[in-house]
């Protein structure tokens, strides 16, 4: 197995059954992308595009994605950045990063009850008119939590 330095894109409409190495499946229409790891032990990284999953960053040439990707159900634990076109190979998950993690997490939560409380002071409108809000699938936390329990197993 080897390590991949760096990797291209495609933008599919479906991300196809069989995955090349070293290339990251982008579909905008289902919000999601797909590679397969790139330390070589070809499992597919499915890491879908939300504002609380992954962003990705398109500038024309390169694409980077971020967060970082952290294989942690892998046997392979893998961890990088890709950013650029160009794999960056992390270490462990850090104590900072966690604590970003669950900070950004909390600020994301932050945001999303202001809105909630400012939706409340706001006349409220009839009530078929009153936006419906959708419970967030999975948050960063949770996800966080679940690497982190495996990872200290
Ligand atoms: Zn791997």
């Amino acid at each position: 197995m080897s390590r991949l330095h760096e990797i291209s894109y495609e933008f599919v409409e479906f991300v196809p059954e069989r995955l090349e190495p070293g290339v990251l499946y982008i579909s905008v229409q289902y919000k999601t992308m797909a590679h397969l790891c790139c330390c070589g032990c070809g499992k597919k990284v499915v890491t879908p595009i939300s504002p609380t999953g992954w962003q990705l960053t398109y500038d024309g040439k390169t694409v980077s994605i971020s967060p970082s990707v952290g294989n942690w159900n892998l046997d392979c634990r893998s961890h990088y950045v890709i950013s650029g076109n160009r794999v960056h190979w992390g270490g462990r998950w850090s104590r900072e990063m966690i604590e970003a993690g669950f900070a950004r997490d909390r600020q994301a939560k932050q945001d999303y009850y202001d809105t909630q409380t400012s939706r409340e002071r706001s006349p409220s409108p009839s009530p078929a008119a009153r936006p419906v809000s959708t419970p967030k699938a999975r948050s960063l936390l949770t996800k966080i939590k679940e690497w982190w329990s495996r990872e200290v197993r």
